[in-house]
């Protein structure tokens, strides 16, 4: 008996905008599919609370007993600098900037995004494809769309041809776009464009002399369009209809709508039964983005080496910081915010460790069988991270309580209540203790002030207050502020 034929999630599908009860094509098992960087310069804290939101699900899902299969690509063929597929792509642009093979970029960056994620305790999608491991693949699919009468070559390009498709189906089925609305909005083409019409999007480019990135084709010496290589790598590895496709918010038009159109142009059915799109990471109020520098990189706020955070804070500072918000809201990244996430997180942190030392009674004063069903309800109801982590807060104000013989425990709730917070504080959560934190390089000075911190704890707890004060006098002297809270120290530099 696996855990999900009692659990039943909720989730809110984009294509519907309801909350559906989730079912897997095959009883069990799960394919899920989410469009991952392109890798032409080092991610941003905005990608990362993307990923880590399905990296959340990802570690729900295979709680509840599925088998899923976890398809995240790499994007490395080099989109194209706007949606109206013109411009040099971005690799290429790299590239040439630093007068190295787009290879390399590719190579630099995917580097990066592993060791970003390795820090935030990501766990390794089933299958990583790359584009550029998947020409054939879309080639064929290209070869499919034109023979269904879905797409037109000229010059050596292919274009979708949108006006076409929504003559017998729906474009815009997931955004929400009209055709008509879209073609009000659209400035004419200015004649220097082979497509037929604007709303067209590119399956295949024809490669100019200059272009490096590029693959022979029935067409042309050319390359992919941005959205083909989702297609072919998801039904690819997941089949023609899989279960859960996600990306960020901002993917939904063109990218996702796109997708759609193609599996149907190609294969005559809708490729996904529950779409998931994650909101937005703000930075002072807008959207973290690199094409506007709004961004604030994953090695900065970790070692606190910017303009904008008091300090640096710990990855799994960051990852509660982010779980405390639901992965539909808008999340706004403020310093107060951090801080407010860091002593919670200390809060958390020491009730797990008091739970080591808890003396059991003959009942119990809290129902930890009720409380563990509210942590299940709370994420099957489409996953709400915030809700779960009110509960684990609840049980941290009992633990304290019977810490302080206010309130009482049996044995055997004990052993649940153990298994219970492990299960989602580290499993699901994806948090680590302080102390297995990922320190490295950029963040040693957390890790040491941590260390200390620990040292004090002890020295008091010992009634060494000469030792307690020295460590508290001694950081002062260098610029690190000990801050002692309700719910542990926190430190801050100036
Ligand atoms: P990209 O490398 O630009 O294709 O982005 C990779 C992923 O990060 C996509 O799923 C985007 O939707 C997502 N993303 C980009 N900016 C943000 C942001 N500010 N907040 C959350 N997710 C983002
Ligand atoms: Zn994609």
């Amino acid at each position: 008996m696996q855990l999900y034929q009692n659990q039943h999630i909720n989730i809110y599908n984009s294509l519907t905008g309801k909350k559906e009860t989730f079912k897997p094509i095959n009883s069990g098992y799960i394919g899920m599919y989410v469009c991952g960087p392109t890798v032409y310069s080092n991610v941003h804290l905005g990608n990362v609370r993307t990923f880590m939101s399905f990296d959340m699900v990802f570690r729900y899902l295979k709680h509840l007993g599925y088998k899923v299969r976890y398809v995240r690509n790499i994007t490395d063929a080099g989109h194209l600098e706007n949606d109206a597929d013109v411009g040099e792509d971005k690799i290429t642009k790299k590239a040439r900037l630093e007068e190295i093979e787009p290879m390399e970029i590719v190579q630099r960056y995917t580097v990066d995004f592993h060791n970003v994620l390795d820090k935030f305790n990501f766990l390794p999608p089933s299958i990583e494809p790359t584009a550029t491991g998947h020409i054939i693949e879309q080639i064929e699919l290209i070869s499919k769309i034109i023979d269904n009468g879905f797409a037109y070559e000229v010059n050596g390009s292919v274009y979708f041809d949108v006006h076409k498709y929504n003559e017998t189906n729906d474009y815009g089925i997931l955004s929400k776009r009209k055709l008509e609305d879209l073609i009000h909005n659209t400035r004419a083409l200015d004649g220097q464009s082979d497509k037929r019409n604007p709303q067209d999007f590119a399956l295949w480019k024809k490669a100019e002399p200059t272009h490096i990135m590029r693959w022979p084709s029935p067409w042309s010496d050319g390359f992919p369009g941005w959205h083909l290589e989702c297609t072919a790598m998801s039904t690819k590895y997941l089949g023609e209809q899989f279960d859960i496709h996600g990306g960020g918010m901002d993917l939904k038009f063109p990218h996702h709508e796109c997708e759609i159109a193609q599996n149907q142009a190609a294969k005559g059915q809708a490729p996904v039964n529950y779409w998931m799109h994650a909101n937005m990471l703000e930075l002072n109020g807008a959207r973290m983005s690199k094409s506007t520098g709004n961004i604030i990189n994953p090695a900065e706020l970790l070692s606190g080496k910017n303009d904008i955070m008091s300090k640096g804070y710990s990855p799994s500072v960051i990852r509660f910081f982010m779980m405390q918000s639901a992965y539909r809201s808008v999340l706004d990244l403020t310093d107060a915010g951090l801080l407010a996430s860091e002593k919670g997180f200390n809060r958390l942190m020491n009730a797990v460790d008091d739970l080591e030392s808890l003396k059991t009674s003959n009942n119990s004063s809290f129902d930890i069988k009720k409380w563990k069903q509210n942590c299940y309800n709370a994420m099957n109801d489409d996953f709400n991270t915030p809700i779960l982590i009110a509960n684990l807060f609840e049980v941290v104000t009992h633990i304290n309580a019977i810490k302080e013989t206010r309130a009482t425990i049996t044995a055997d709730d004990l052993k649940l209540l153990k298994e219970t917070i492990s299960t989602f504080v580290f499993d699901i959560l994806g948090l680590k203790k302080t102390s297995e934190d990922n320190a490295s390089g950029t963040d040693k000075l957390t890790g040491a002030v941590e260390l200390l911190i620990a040292l004090r704890k002890e020295a008091r707890v010992n009634k060494d207050f000469a030792l307690s004060d020295k460590i508290r006098d001694e950081l002062a002297a260098v610029g690190i502020q000990l801050n002692d809270g309700r719910d542990g120290t926190t430190f801050s530099t100036n």
